[in-house]
């Protein structure tokens, strides 16, 4: 599993924040209910259960 820079669209390991061909920052989703940070592709919150919209 992997994420798709927005700009270069070359791929970003987890783990890494920016994307190592360009350094655009990835793009973060958090949690509307708790605030945790959610991976891009998150269908729910691995911290309070909540389902991501
Ligand atoms: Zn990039
Ligand atoms: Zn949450």
């Amino acid at each position: 599993m992997v994420n798709i820079c927005s700009r270069c669209r070359s791929a970003i390991p987890l783990g890494s924040a920016f994307c190592l061909e360009c350094g655009q920052m990835r793009e973060m989703l958090h949690c509307t209910s708790c605030g945790e940070i959610l991976q891009t592709n998150a269908k729910f919150c691995g911290k309070c259960g909540k389902k991501i919209e």
